[in-house]
């Protein structure tokens, strides 16, 4: 143990100097350069401008300059716009909880004067020219320009050598820089933007429409594997893309969000769109989306964060509860209108086909053999172990049911789904693993009504290969037949509560007070999910009861885990939510296993039920289920001309 210093006399308390407060306020807003330049554009937007132009050197640490047409500050309230708290924007408590510009706290000229070397330079239409003002020197020299205004910001952290060490290289800090411009342009497609770094131009965004400033700014690439999202109803708009799970990424790097115009982050918005993709993207993969939302100012408080990167609801529930509804029916729609061309044309899908089936299965070319071959390497077969008695399979996600099968045996955990689904189990069911409910009469099915084909073979105890009117259909039969089991549970199971199975000795487990809070206000949400608790002590609860689903389950953590949810959502979604996972789990787990030798009839029925299936392009974890490789395509392969 070390010894503690003696102790001296206190120090005195004395006020800060006004340029030390300034650079301490100034850490709050100028992070880097792209935090400058942010402000800027800001300001510049504010100003009502149409072009703005941003020039960067030294990947802005040596100068940004910020150039717009906007309507100019009067030459003599120049001195006033570098004042802390000096604003044009609001007056009063009312305007701040109305305020609908970028900026509102007069801070940012102010803070970025106590860390750089700043001159404004600006013209008003009435002006006869331009003024310059040096914020070193407080000096103002006549200037040249037309409407609008310059803002010059040199030698960034001069002053603050050691913030000017936290700096990344040239190149990182530029990527930041056009990042901040990125996410004005997309807001404001109406504004045309350029951005140079030493020189030269580096992005370049014409004044036009929302949907070519998207394209543009978030690249085709994106457009093409998102769908677009909308929702409005009294007092809220909600309008943006949602990202197919196949443009999901592996990083959080494209979720825009805006409120009411200002690109914020936001908790309770990205849960909310997480969870619409909660059946169709595996845990680690991030959605990829645009969302605006437009707002009564009233009922949002963008004054909580100095950058005011983050904002305050009313009513985050409700808002929580749009958000997914929008996001889930994007998702949920037909996807063959968005799906990226293919380099060879597929035919097009035959007119005698139901339309259902055709809308839900979104006909998808596949791109070449090797595209599909890396398509599925994520998923290596080999990962499915033979799902036999003695070696139950293993998954990732179903640890809960795993045990099941480890107890139990496979054809209980047959039969457990099947009673989930309202059935007696499946006659046929094997101890090797379930079995495809008995298809319906496909012998007579013409190729053209099918749109998945008939079965033709198996390759690899993994794939189902069918012929269709367009070519080859591969099927990853596991991940098809997991998909159609999970919407099968979901549909019968309903709005019913789990089972819940009472505890022999109740489990006392310690809680937060949060957690108490929610316990308490959620009892009927906690009860439907099969947790019966009731109070013990202050900071305890005793659980009575477990859903039987869930044997296994560490009970603690689940409660833990569900409170979480709980708290964050309103209960009906977060009870809705936290059954899915249960299904997840249980349709994975009765799905058929690799290896498993199918017959024609069964690979036809297993097609069959994917036609019917909605969402049965993708297994729950996002991975494609199907694909087609087209005839032409496969003359391509073969060097075939016709
Ligand atoms: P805020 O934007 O919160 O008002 P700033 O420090 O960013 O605070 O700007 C202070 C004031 O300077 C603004 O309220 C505005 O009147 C004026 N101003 C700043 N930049 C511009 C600009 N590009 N065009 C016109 N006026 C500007
Ligand atoms: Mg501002």
């Amino acid at each position: 143990m070390s010894a503690l210093p003696a102790p001296t006399a206190p120090r005195p308390i004395r006020e800060l100097p006004d340029e030390l407060v300034s650079q301490i306020a100034a850490g709050e807003v100028v992070e880097r350069p792209a935090s400058v330049v942010r402000e800027l554009v800001d300001n510049a937007l504010d100003a009502g401008a149409t072009q703005i132009q941003v020039r960067l050197l030294g990947g802005g640490a040596r100068a940004i300059v910020v150039e717009d047409d906007g309507g100019g500050i009067p030459a003599d309230q120049l001195p006033l716009a570098l004042k802390r708290h000096a604003t044009s924007k609001i007056g009063s408590l009312a305007e701040l909880e109305q305020v609908a510009t970028m900026g509102f706290r007069g801070e940012a000229l102010a803070a970025i004067a106590a860390v750089a070397e700043l001159t404004l330079t600006s013209r008003c239409a009435a002006a006869a020219h331009a003024t310059r003002l040096d914020a070193r020197t407080g000096e103002l020299a006549p200037a040249a320009r037309g409407r609008g205004t310059t803002v010059e910001v040199r030698e960034l952290f001069f002053a603050t050598p050691a913030r000017r060490k936290f700096l990344k290289s040239d190149a990182t800090e530029v990527a930041h820089a056009l990042e901040a411009v990125r996410r004005h342009a997309l807001a404001r497609p109406d504004v045309g933007f350029a951005v140079w770094s030493e020189g030269r131009l580096l992005a370049q965004w014409r004044a036009g429409d929302a949907q070519q400033r998207q394209r543009e700014v978030l690249g085709a690439d994106f457009i093409d594997r998102s769908r677009p999202l909308e929702h409005r109803s009294p007092g809220l708009a909600l309008h943006g893309r949602a990202g197919l799970p196949e443009a999901a990424r592996a990083r959080a790097d494209l979720q825009y969000l805006y409120v009411n115009g200002r690109h914020v982050r936001d908790r309770l918005v990205a849960h909310a769109l997480r969870s619409a993709y909660d059946d169709v993207l595996h845990g680690q993969r991030q959605p990829a989306y645009l969302l605006f939302i437009e707002l009564d100012p009233a009922r949002v408080d963008v004054n909580v964060h100095p950058t005011k990167i983050e904002v305050r609801f009313r009513d985050g529930s409700a808002l929580h509860q749009a958000v997914r509804r929008a996001a889930e029916q994007a998702l949920a729609g037909s996807r063959a209108a968005v799906l990226p061309a293919a380099p060879i044309a597929a035919a097009a899908p035959s007119a005698g086909w139901p339309a259902a089936a055709q809308g839900r299965l979104g006909l998808q070319p596949a791109r070449s053999l090797q595209t599909l071959q890396a398509l599925w390497a994520a998923e290596p077969p080999a990962r499915w172990a033979p799902a036999d008695a003695a070696q139950p399979p293993s998954h990732a996600a179903g640890d809960a049911v795993v045990a099941v099968a480890t107890n139990a045996g496979t054809a209980d955990a047959t039969a457990a789904v099947a009673t989930l689904c309202g059935t007696a189990a499946p006659p046929a069911a094997t101890a090797s693993g379930a079995t495809l409910a008995a298809a319906p009469p496909t012998a007579s099915v013409p190729l053209d009504e099918a749109p998945l084909g008939q079965a033709l073979a198996q390759l690899g105890g993994v794939y189902v290969l069918a012929e269709n009117a367009q070519g080859l259909v591969i099927v990853d039969m596991h991940a098809a037949h997991e998909r159609v089991l999970y919407e099968r549970l979901k549909r019968s199971h309903g709005d019913a509560a789990l089972q819940a199975q009472p505890l022999l000795i109740p489990l006392a487990v310690a809680l937060t007070p949060a957690e108490l809070a929610t316990a308490a206000e959620q009892r009927d949400a906690l009860r439907a999910l099969g947790l019966e608790l009731t109070p013990l002590g202050a900071a305890s609860v005793a659980v009575r009861s477990r859903p039987s689903a869930l044997p296994d389950a560490d009970l603690a953590e689940l409660l833990h885990a569900v409170l979480a949810e709980l708290a964050q959502t309103d209960s009906s979604q977060a009870v809705q939510r936290a059954r899915d996972d249960l299904l997840a789990t249980m349709a994975c787990h009765g799905a058929v296993r690799a290896n498993r030798r199918l017959t024609l009839p069964e690979m036809n029925a297993l097609l069959r039920q994917m036609e019917a299936t909605e969402r049965a392009d993708q297994c729950n974890h996002g991975r494609p289920t199907w694909r087609q490789v087209t005839i032409r395509e496969l003359d391509a392969l073969f060097q075939r001309g016709r």
